[in-house]
């Protein structure tokens, strides 16, 4: 610091100083864990009014040795910046394929559907439709069971790659759900022309289902949305009853959340009773 100018001063801002320290701190730990195996997968279910189970989605988790679980929230954007989400990325797709052939051997569980998240980054890689099907042949998963959710984001630029890219792997089974639908900036004209299956309400707007009627008149609308585009629509974040006989009487039948099951390692889930 020594001769540096008034003017660099907020450089050296001891809090600023601290917080780039810690991010470099956890940045390097990040780049420890897929070779010293801190990654897990969470699974949670998905389920219809009846309370069956339909499928599940995959969740990362990162049991660090000292800082112990690290919430995704917090290195999932580190790990887009650095782009170790690419990686992480193809551990966690494999994670899941291989637990999707293990359910495709076992009868009460062989209809079961498995979502992973998938980052803009992760897509944008050229070669990410041969990593894909690479993965599913190398684990034997069944493709129509695999679901990749993917964020509006990714159709802002390169919209027509982005499209080829899922017509590609739509061609080989793989399904597509639109996550966090109503956060982003898609256009409505857009997402008609997207292979989708599923448009996925985000759960900012079920928390304020019952409090907020902006947040009602907009989850009405996605609903109304995937009807009319003949799409699947699943509500994200559902935590009661009174959010889910709302989504039921608006016609929505497919929940995630709290009021069901939360994330679970595998060996807590139970998969072939309703839940
Ligand atoms: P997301 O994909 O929107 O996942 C839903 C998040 O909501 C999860 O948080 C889940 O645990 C949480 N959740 C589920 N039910 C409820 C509920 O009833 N109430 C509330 N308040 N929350 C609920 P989580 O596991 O912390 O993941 C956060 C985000 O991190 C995910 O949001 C996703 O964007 C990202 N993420 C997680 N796993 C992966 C992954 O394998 N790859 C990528 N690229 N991103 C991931
Ligand atoms: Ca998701
Ligand atoms: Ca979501
Ligand atoms: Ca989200």
């Amino acid at each position: 610091a020594k001769g540096a100018g008034r003017n660099t001063l907020s450089f050296f801002d001891p809090e600023m100083q601290v917080r780039l320290q810690a991010r470099a701190r956890l940045e390097a730990d990040l780049r420890q864990a897929l070779p010293r195996e801190e990654f897990h997968l969470h699974y949670q279910p998905q389920v219809t009014d009846s309370g069956e189970i339909r499928g599940v989605e995959a969740l990362l988790r990162w049991q660090h040795p000292r800082r112990g679980a690290v919430s995704p929230g917090e290195f999932i954007p580190l790990a887009e910046e650095n782009r170790l989400i690419v990686a992480i990325g193809a551990w966690v797709l494999e994670s899941a394929c291989r637990q999707l052939a293990a359910w495709a051997a076992d009868p009460a569980r062989r209809h079961l559907t498995l979502a992973v998240n998938v980052s803009p980054r992760q897509f944008r890689e050229v070669d990410f439709v041969e990593r894909v099907v690479a993965i599913l042949d190398a684990t034997r998963a069944p493709a129509e069971r695999l679901k990749l959710e993917v964020t509006e984001s990714l159709f802002l630029e390169e919209r027509d790659e982005a499209r080829a890219k899922m017509l590609r792997l739509r061609e080989r089974g793989v399904r597509f759900s639109l996550d966090d639908f109503g956060t982003g900036y898609s256009s409505l004209s857009y997402i008609k022309r997207l292979p989708l299956d599923q448009l996925k309400i985000d759960q900012s707007f079920v928390r304020d289902l019952l409090v907020d009627e902006a947040s009602a008149a907009i989850v009405a609308s996605i609903i109304a949305l995937a009807r009319s585009l003949e799409l699947e629509v699943i509500a994200e974040g559902v935590e009661t009853e009174a959010q889910r006989d709302w989504l039921i009487a608006h016609e929505c039948h497919a929940f995630q959340g709290y009021l069901f099951s939360r994330p679970l390692p595998l060996e807590e889930l139970h998969l072939s009773k309703a839940c």
